[in-house]
């Protein structure tokens, strides 16, 4: 951010950020210079402070209120609760307000008392409220969720699209959107549709770092839910089905297992749903069974785990609802539960909606089929391909991605990163490509085209296997060549194998009917199965990972480190009853993040307290009463000590966007904090110790330590900084000379970034 200095104290001073998100600079920066823009940042990459500092400082400065358009009534309330808890003067026109409280809000903006205002598109094209809004001086509007002005989003709204008036009835305003929509023609679109005049054009990088995906083959499905539930004990997850009556049954398993679960779907009553959402919101539920109807709106930023039960319908769909989770910028997992039949199911689901529009006399768009199972098999190959799942959800949506190890790791200089993601199956080695998988293939091939190319994957599977059932005796596929050839294999593990193939293309499955009205689904040969069976191409297939321990939480060792978690808990309490007392979701009082560094930092006094991550002036105004009390019982009992690692030292360090870090970074930080030698760092992180050497550094610049001494020993710190005095800090190589060549680079690096660490302490 260039300009705009003081507005990165207006956001530490309301919300406590003392550092910005990518594209949040440039985006302020559009705000403040009065250009009109486009801003593109996925879920959970902020958006709304894009333009709500700016709607603040502008109305400071004169220039009026921001109008916010925002589809729905629930989001809406969310964020006007979350800025009037930070102090912010924010107010919603929506059709639930009574008389009273409408005229209160008119009178509120006619004495110029509002920085931001909240309306719906269908109030904002209502010619009186246009002039009422002209009387005011209105002239910045920002549109949330902007793509639901294009066709071409997944979201169109007809209302959106009249306000491609905007521009013509308040003459000079400037216009703002936001999305999270990234494809280049909706892009385009709102850019038209607003009539955006030269707009700063910004497009976020659409990988979550944060979040682990995982995708798995289904085998025991509540099994395999459970399993990922004891992973996140206490914490808020969602689990997405296909079918409402899936959300019904696993709703009545889950609880018959002890676990909590409330289910959500559009055939329940809004009452119902209603109730539902509410309970998950407060904090009151935290574990949610639902169809894709739940999502939208939900502002829930600590979702720490999100499974789906079966397929997606489109990659757009699985980023959408996996970028639920982990809004916060916490660690997350999103683990999706996978068989090669959910294409069929979706495939079906199309058909089905297809003939019932039709039945009732609705026109289906000509290529809707087409356009659906499109998305359909693009997630489905999704879900089989060996990449990294980072990777391929990045270039899907026209990025490259970078892996956050990539530099350091990347010794032979050829541009890849050698460790991944680090945080899916495939970089995780939760599964592995099998061997020999081209001759796995030929014999399942093989058997299909012995018995015929008319039976379905339950008997091939049978011969397969050498079964004994009758179906196969009666038939005499016992006296094949490919009986019992694969008698090794289980069930499950067969099928999956199956599936696999057809995802590649080579073996198709066909519906055929055996009596009238039945129809039953066969494997059939295609001529990539001819080429595989003539070896003239190769097949990959994966498999999870036997007898590997179970996936664990990834806990993210940085912003976990120093929580003193009895005490997170107990301020998560104190947060639901705060919540309570004043009717608001728990995360407008505080978010995750905001309560691990209260655990972590654990301040005594209202100063200090100013210094945790997401409390600005007004939260510790409205808390310090309630929070410091808890904190110093807590400390007197448990002996934890107070004002950790905070003081003055750390009053202007921003906490660093831990999620960015590689692991072995993270893990060598870690490490550091307890004095480790690089040697013994660079040998438990499987790294260069030059690359340790530069880690260092970096933590001792932004860690600040009071001493390096674990690392240099005081005579030679000493040398070290009397040289730097007389040659600067600026260059290592001037102050190595000074010495004369006596001291290696590194341990000048590590005095220097000291140094200047001290140095910022200063002048904080
Ligand atoms: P989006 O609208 O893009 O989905 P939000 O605006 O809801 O995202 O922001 C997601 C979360 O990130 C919120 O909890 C918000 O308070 C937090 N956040 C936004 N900007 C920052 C920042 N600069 N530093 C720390 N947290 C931030
Ligand atoms: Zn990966």
């Amino acid at each position: 951010m260039n300009a705009n200095g003081n507005l990165l104290d207006l956001i530490e001073k309301h919300w406590g950020f003392r550092e910005l998100r990518p594209l949040q600079g440039p985006a302020i920066d559009a705000m403040m210079a009065r250009r009109d823009s486009l801003v593109v940042l996925p879920t959970g990459g902020g958006k709304s402070l894009c333009y709500q500092a700016p709607a603040v400082a502008l109305s400071l400065r004169g220039e009026g209120p921001t109008v916010v358009v925002s589809p729905l009534i629930s989001l809406m309330k969310d964020q006007v609760d979350s800025l009037r808890s930070n102090g912010i003067a924010a107010a919603q026109l929506d059709s639930t307000l009574g008389a009273d409280e409408r005229r209160q809000v008119t009178d509120e903006l006619r004495a110029g008392r509002l920085d931001l205002l909240f309306v719906s598109p269908e109030r904002l094209v209502m010619p009186a409220f246009q002039d009422f809004l002209r009387e005011l001086g209105v002239r910045t509007f920002a549109i949330d969720e902007a793509h639901c002005i294009s066709h071409w989003g997944h979201d169109f709204r007809p209302e959106y699209r009249q306000m491609a008036m905007l521009k013509e009835v308040f003459p000079g305003c400037n216009v703002h959107a936001f999305t999270a929509t990234a494809t280049e023609r909706v892009r385009e679109d709102i850019v038209a549709q607003l009539k955006l005049d030269d707009p700063a054009v910004l497009v976020g990088n659409f990988d979550r770092p944060n979040l682990t995906y995982r995708i798995l083959p289904r085998q025991e499905l509540m099994k395999q839910v459970v399993e990922v539930l004891d992973r996140h004990k206490d914490e808020a997850g969602i689990v997405y089905c296909l079918r409402r009556r899936d959300v019904d049954d696993y709703v009545k398993t889950l609880n018959g297992l002890g676990r909590h679960a409330l289910g959500y779907h559009a055939g329940m009553t809004g009452e119902q749903r209603h109730k539902s959402q509410d309970a998950f919101l407060q904090e009151k539920c935290d574990l949610i069974v639902a169809t894709v109807a739940f999502g939208m709106g939900i502002d829930r930023s600590n979702i720490r785990f999100v499974i789906h039960a079966g397929m997606p319908k489109s990659i757009e769909a699985y980023q959408q609802e996996t970028g639920r989770a982990g809004r916060d910028g916490l660690e997350a997992e999103c683990v999706l539960f996978y068989s090669g039949a959910d294409l069929f199911s979706w495939k079906r689901l199309i058909e089905k909606s297809v003939a019932e529009a039709k039945e009732a006399g609705t026109e289906v768009a000509a290529d809707f089929v087409a356009s659906s199972m499109m998305h359909i098999e693009a997630m489905d190959r999704y879900c089989r391909s060996a990449v990294c799942r980072h990777k391929a959800l990045v270039e899907h949506f026209g990025q490259t991605y970078e892996a956050p190890g990539r530099g350091a790791d990347d010794a032979d200089g050829d541009g890849e990163s050698k460790i991944g993601c680090g945080a899916c199956d495939h970089c995780l080695g939760d599964t592995q490509e099998i061997p020999d998988a081209t001759v796995l293939a030929q014999k399942i091939l093989s058997a299909v085209a012995r018995t015929g190319e008319r039976f379905g994957i339950g008997h091939v599977m049978a011969v397969l296997r050498g079964s004994e059932r009758e179906r196969v005796l009666q038939l005499g596929h016992n006296k094949l060549s490919v009986y019992g050839l694969l008698k090794g294999h289980e069930d499950r593990e067969l099928r999956d194998f199956i599936y696999q193939l057809i995802g590649q293309g080579v073996l198709a499955q066909e519906s055929v009917e055996i009596h009238s009205g039945t129809t039953a689904s066969i494997l059939k040969l295609n001529a990539g199965s001819w080429e595989v069976m003539k070896g003239k191409r190769t097949v990959r297939l994966v498999q999870p990972v036997r007898g590997a321990k179970k996936p664990e939480k990834r806990k993210d060792a940085a912003s976990w480190e120093g929580v003193d978690e009895a005490l997170f808990e107990k301020l998560r309490e104190l947060r639901r009853a705060l919540a309570g007392a004043q009717n608001v979701p728990p995360y407008v009082i505080f978010s995750d993040n905001t309560l691990r560094d209260l655990a972590r930092q654990r301040p005594s006094s209202p100063q200090n307290m100013r210094l945790v991550y997401g409390i600005g002036e007004r939260k510790m105004k409205d808390f310090a009463d309630r929070v410091l009390p808890l904190i110093a019982a807590h400390c007197r009992q448990s002996g934890a000590a107070l004002d950790q690692r905070s003081g003055f030292e750390r009053a202007a360090v921003a906490p660093r966007p831990v999620s960015k870090m590689s692991d072995p970074k993270r893990q060598a930080y870690v490490m550091f904090e307890k004095g480790a030698a690089v040697d013994e760092v660079s040998a438990a992180v499987g790294r260069a110790r030059a690359t340790v050497s530069e880690y260092l550094a970096e933590w001792v610049e932004t860690e600040r330590p009071e001493t390096v001494a674990a690392w240099v020993p005081d005579a030679v710190y000493a040398r070290v900084k009397a040289a730097a005095e007389k040659r600067g800090t600026r260059a290592l190589r001037p102050i190595f000379m000074e010495l004369d060549e006596t001291v290696p680079y590194d341990v000048i690096r590590w005095v220097v970034a000291h140094l200047r660490a001290l140095e910022s302490v200063k002048r904080a």
